[in-house]
């Protein structure tokens, strides 16, 4: 049977989410809010289409406690909310380590996938014996002293039960394994950070700002399983469910999941695009205040190919904010492999899902993704078309068939000129900054080099 799951995502707890001050004093607050988000984790995962969604933070003590009461085991590993069932949670967190590269302290966060909720406990005892401060961090750091000290931090995690899971989470991006961390290090080989415990890493996050296609680059992926999550750090639709994976499962519990994943059973996956994603090109985004200086409009973005010499900003004149795209091309080449966009196959099928709300955003004008308006037409779309995946799916016959007289003539052609490929995002993602879509319009984002700025450019380019 098939299973539509999103691995990585975050409790209200996380930094980066809608900020809860972790004082007891306002835990009953803090609770209340707790509870309305896996309610509305509830109600937006199938419009997503999304079967099992993973709890985020799951070690965090307050948020543990909240879970363990509002959560009721349906089968061995998989949980759902009291009183809603139509989704489904199972126990997930992701830690940031760090480990000394050279000279410089380099950071990658894994995801981790908990069968119970006593194992969990375990592992926050390990953290406690570690000295590792999880008590005011959701997603706390387990800092090492050296790649072999991540391995071993990473075995004895892993030897607590034989179901547990650890997958490297958006390995391309300057968080990821493989992205551009402080000082420029550059990971080119798992190894290089994983060390011994490479061999035991079997299932990989692309993350937003890449697909299968960009990993079918690096060799060292070849025979690893790629899933998409959406990492999203709120129950909002344009967060929860933007990237996930079908898996084919004997059954659908816990275990099941876990073996498929290890076995490579995945059907499909569902994209984000990764032009959109927030580290896809190299450059520096506008308003930027370290390192250097960038004024309001003052900004750069580039494709590997025209990325200036050394990595240097030429406005500012520090290293850039170096892209997924670019790191894709340049591990290709350190492990000595002539790869090019769009030559490889990749190993598994992928669906595209460029974000309705975006679509909606954009025919309506509305810049604010939570708007109420964009919301009721969202609703009102997937209530006629199914989850939001369908609408690419299915072909552009059926989606106008299935929304023609009942939805805005205007939104309906949008969505076909999307699926026509007929978009593009300006500017494409870069240093932290999400891609804005422009419908109507093709872009070639394998060529681009835009800089606007208000100073003088530095000599490097
Ligand atoms: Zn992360
Ligand atoms: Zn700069």
């Amino acid at each position: 049977m098939e299973v539509a799951v999103d691995l990585h995502a975050h409790s209200v707890f996380a930094g980066g989410t809608q900020s809860l001050g972790i004082k007891p004093e306002t835990m009953v607050t803090n609770r209340k809010k707790a509870i309305s988000h896996l309610t509305r984790t509830n109600q937006t995962m199938p419009l997503k289409g999304v079967d099992i969604i993973g709890t985020g933070d799951c070690q965090f003590t307050m948020w543990t406690d909240i879970l363990k009461e509002a959560l009721i085991e349906n089968v061995k590993g998989v949980f759902f909310l009291q009183n809603y069932d139509q989704t489904r949670f199972i126990l997930q967190t992701e830690m940031i380590f760090t480990a000394k590269i050279g000279k410089y302290s380099k950071e990658a966060h894994v995801i981790f996938l908990f069968p119970n909720f006593s194992l969990v406990e375990t592992f926050r005892n390990l953290l406690d014996k570690w000295g590792v401060k999880h008590q005011k961090m959701a997603r706390p750091f387990i800092s090492c002293q050296s790649s072999v000290q991540v391995a071993e931090r990473i075995h004895t995690i892993l030897d607590l039960d034989p179901w547990i899971e650890a997958i490297p989470a958006h390995i391309m991006t300057p968080q990821g394994v493989f992205g551009s961390g402080k000082g420029n290090i550059r990971v080119n080989n798992l190894t290089d950070f994983f060390a011994s415990a490479t061999s035991r890493l079997r299932v990989f996050e692309t993350g937003l700002s890449a697909d299968p296609e960009f990993l079918a680059l690096i060799p060292e992926l070849d025979n690893r399983t790629l899933i998409s999550n959406s990492d999203a750090h709120s129950s909002s639709l344009h967060r929860m469910g933007r990237e996930f994976t079908v898996l084919s499962v004997s059954k659908l519990d816990y275990q099941s999941i876990i073996s498929a994943l290890r076995n490579n059973q995945v059907l499909y996956t569902v994209e984000f695009p990764p032009e959109e994603g927030r580290f896809f090109l190299t450059g520096h985004r506008a308003g930027r205040k370290r390192p250097g200086s960038h004024g309001d409009k003052d900004y750069c973005y580039f494709s590997p190919q025209h990325v200036p010499l050394h990595d240097i900003c030429p406005i500012c004149n520090k290293s850039l904010t170096i892209g997924v795209f670019q790191r894709c091309v340049e591990i290709s080449q350190a492990q000595n492999v002539k790869r090019v966009l769009g030559e490889v196959t990749p190993p598994k099928n992928s669906i595209r899902m460029v974000p309705l709300i975006d679509i909606l955003s954009h025919v309506l004008n509305i810049k604010t993704k939570t708007a109420k308006s964009l919301i009721n037409q969202y609703r009102q779309i997937t209530s006629y078309i199914g989850p939001e995946r369908m609408l690419w799916q299915l072909t552009s016959e059926e989606v106008e068939e299935k929304l023609i007289d009942l939805i805005e003539t205007s939104i309906i052609k949008a969505i076909l000129q999307v699926k026509a490929g007929n978009f593009t995002f300006q500017p494409y993602g870069f240093d932290g900054v999400y891609g804005t879509l422009i419908i109507g319009q093709k872009g070639n984002y394998k060529n681009v080099k835009v800089i606007h700025s208000s100073k003088p450019i530095q000599k490097t380019l």
